[in-house]
């Protein structure tokens, strides 16, 4: 059986490593804030808790990292670094730009660590419930032995392509998802102002062909003016300046990039996020009624 350390035990990666410890594959976890750590393991038995990403990296045979952006796991693979030992392997999880990838998994190559990048979709929801897809790049004999990893919380997990392939897919869904957004929040803005019934809108939209996850998962909270749960604006904005920049690469001119980079730019200055980017609502009520700048 393999074992794993599981390194950022955020809204993310702590119900994903409680997949992994209820498949028993589980064998210590480390984070930032300790309090988290020391939670976790009081929750479930018989997971260590390492004082450093070293100490975790010197326990195991895959190290599962999944911190917030580029310059947060450049610094955690720098603390793993002294305890990581040849032949083991390093799964991110976090999404980055395709660039970082490419260069941890060179930086990595040279202690003959083996590297993926396997950003993940799928929500808090996703992670919770074990549904989550995985975006793989990077080395494809380590991800054709992590199947059991990725089935704990997985419900599809597939190699695209050499180290930042699977970063290029994530921001690719990125762009979806931020065009989503920009949909569901508007047409949601507009029931309000049409005063249409809110029950009968939400299941007659999400039963027909405007029906989609954000739509279903956030809709009700949406109208509710409730934001506690999900994916914070400013990790969206991070993934969508990845995206620009791969765009920008393409030369590919987007139409929906430039309006979500706007938004969620002035949604975070105005500070009225909570915890979800669902709560663009909020700026496009603020459009509708003529009141934004
Ligand atoms: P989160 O709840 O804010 O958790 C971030 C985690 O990273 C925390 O454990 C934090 O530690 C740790 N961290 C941040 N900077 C660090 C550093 N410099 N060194 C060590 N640890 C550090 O974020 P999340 O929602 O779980 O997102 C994590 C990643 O998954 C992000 O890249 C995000 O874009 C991606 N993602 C999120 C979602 C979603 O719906 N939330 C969906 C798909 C992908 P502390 O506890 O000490 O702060």
């Amino acid at each position: 059986m393999i074992t794993t350390g599981f390194i950022g035990l955020g809204a993310m990666g702590g119900p994903m490593a409680g997949h992994l410890h209820d498949n028993g594959l589980l064998t210590a976890v480390w984070n930032r804030s300790g309090d988290k750590a020391e939670a976790f393991a009081r929750e479930h038995e018989r997971v260590e808790t390492p004082e450093s990403p070293a100490a975790l990296a010197a326990m195991v045979e895959v190290i599962l990292v999944c911190v917030s952006a580029d310059d947060d796991l450049r610094q955690v693979i720098a603390d793993l670094e002294p305890g990581l030992k040849p032949g083991a392997v390093v799964v991110d999880h976090s999404t980055v730009s395709p660039a970082t990838a490419r260069e941890i998994s060179e930086r990595l190559a040279t202690r003959d660590v083996a590297f993926v990048d396997a950003p993940v979709t799928g929500g808090v929801e996703g992670a919770k419930n074990g549904q989550l897809a995985v975006m793989a790049g990077g080395d494809a004999d380590a991800f054709s032995r992590l199947g059991n990893v990725f089935a704990a919380y997985g419900k599809a997990w597939r190699h695209l392509g050499p180290a930042g392939a699977g970063q290029s897919a994530k921001a690719v869904n990125q762009l979806i998802v931020a065009g989503i957004a920009e949909a569901v929040s508007e047409g949601l803005a507009v029931v309000e102002k049409l005063g249409l019934p809110q029950d009968e809108m939400l299941e007659l939209l999400g039963g027909g062909a405007a029906g989609n996850w954000f739509l279903e998962k956030r809709g009700r909270t949406m109208l509710a003016d409730s934001f506690e749960t999900g994916f914070a604006p400013k990790l969206l904005l991070k993934d969508l300046k990845i995206c620009a920049s791969l765009l920008e690469e393409l030369s590919f001119e987007s139409s929906v990039l430039p309006n979500a980079l706007d938004d969620y730019a002035r949604l975070i200055e105005r500070g009225e996020t909570g915890k979800d980017i669902s709560a663009l609502i909020r700026l496009k009520r603020g459009r509708l009624k003529g009141t934004m700048p």
